[in-house]
């Protein structure tokens, strides 16, 4: 659970602001924690350096004025540009633990629980495995907006726009970064994409895939944590009510293997990060095994540089795929979800250790989302064994031996 989360288009925003922003009178909190980030962002090799200095000496001139700050905000001076000795190889990363979820729906019926029982109802009974780890994942399924129209001729029943009250359970759970990038987020079209952009960015909590255009919907989440610097990237594959974002356009990243090794080229070139997740919604809904265009983009985001790729949309969790040194996981199933099929109800928490540039270990946690509150909880022996038994026997399908323990899942490597 990182509080140090910076998103490269936030920064990126930020930083073109910096000059009217810079002014002897003092800035707002609102615009010092914009500061705060580009400046974070500049340190972590984003921007120019010059600015990036100044950003720090006024951060460490200004942080007294803003205790809700926290320490966290400070950037450690080790990674102002200039003053850094590090070079890219020379230290090994150590351990990052990361807890991969799947889909989640804060809109529909599960919308209705929030209203009635507040915004902590749906990860109630997962805070404590999902805060655990250093950083927490999930894909994100809807805007959370005031505003916005619905997506022209789809059914007001799968049109999704969450009360943006809702995106504090993922606060308060302890997600550290979310997936924009699938086939709801364009729901409510561009004024409820660019709201969800902002309450994000207000919470602190991390987004890539989707943006205000194509540059900002292929910006990557950056997280520092104390093992090393994580990013993540997402895409959405083409499909009905998936919008692109284009060069004025709303929208969200496609899934398209040029333009992604781009992106992971460029952020290994600008950002140096220890480790890179790729997230892909993408496959068929409840397909228990993933399609050739799956394996083929998993495969090609490892080739290009990812670590771990963390797949989501069909609704059920599909295998998973040792490749090279990197893990492919198909599909995470649901997380927080209201369908009707009860296999959606089955699901899982991965929790993968990133270490020494690889990944190290992966553990997966069966969870039931319990039907008629749509909350997932640690799931019963009978329900681990069904759910741990049909990952094993998909994943031994690609070479991947999954090792079954008590309730738990594990993947050597
Ligand atoms: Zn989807």
């Amino acid at each position: 659970m990182s509080r140090g989360a910076t998103h490269g288009n936030e920064a990126l925003r930020a930083s073109s602001r910096f000059p009217a922003l810079f002014s002897p009178i003092g800035v707002s909190a609102a615009e010092f924690r914009g500061l705060a980030r580009a400046g974070r962002a500049a340190a972590a090799g984003r921007g120019p350096a010059g600015p990036a200095l100044l950003l720090a000496l006024l951060l460490s001139s200004c942080q007294p004025r803003f205790p809700g700050t926290g320490p966290a905000e400070t950037p450690d001076p080790a990674e102002v540009p200039g003053v850094s000795l590090s070079l890219e190889g020379a230290r090994t990363p150590g351990p990052v633990t990361l807890l991969a979820c799947g889909d989640v729906l804060l809109s529909r019926t599960v919308a209705a629980r929030i209203e009635r029982h507040g915004y902590r109802w749906p990860f109630r009974h997962v805070r404590d495995l999902v805060s655990s780890a250093d950083l927490a994942f999930c894909n994100l399924e809807n805007p959370a907006s005031f505003v916005g129209t619905p997506y022209p001729g789809k059914p007001a029943e799968v049109t999704f726009r969450a009360p943006p009250g809702a995106l504090f359970g993922l606060k308060w759970a302890g997600f550290d970064a979310v997936s924009l990038a699938n086939n709801h987020m364009s729901d409510y079209g561009p004024a409820a994409i660019r709201e969800t952009l902002d309450y994000l960015d207000l919470l602190g909590i991390g987004r890539a895939g989707a943006g205000v255009d194509e540059t900002s919907a292929r910006a990557p989440a950056v997280l520092e944590t104390p093992g090393g610097r994580v990013a993540f990237l997402a895409y959405a594959e083409a499909g009905w009510s998936v919008v692109p974002a284009g060069p004025d356009r709303a929208g969200v990243a496609p899934a398209d293997p040029a333009r992604m090794a781009e992106d992971i080229a460029a952020l290994r070139r600008d950002l140096r990060p220890d480790y890179i997740v790729v997230s892909v919604h993408w496959g068929e809904e409840h397909e228990r095994h993933p399609g050739p265009a799956q394996r083929e983009f998993g495969r090609a985001a490892v080739d290009a540089g990812a670590h771990l790729v963390l797949g989501h949309h069909p609704h059920v969790l599909q295998s998973l795929e040792r490749y090279r040194d990197g893990l492919i996981v198909y599909s995470l199933g649901n997380f927080v979800f209201d369908m009707s099929a009860d296999s959606t109800y089955d699901t899982a928490a991965l929790r993968i250790t990133l270490q020494g540039a690889r990944v190290r270990a992966a553990e997966i946690l069966p969870l039931r989302i319990e039907r008629g509150d749509y909350a997932p909880r640690p799931a019963s022996p009978e329900e681990a064994a069904r759910i741990l038994t049909g990952l094993r026997d998909g994943s031994r399908l690609f070479g991947t031996a999954v090792e079954i323990e008590g309730a738990r899942g594990r993947i050597d490597f």
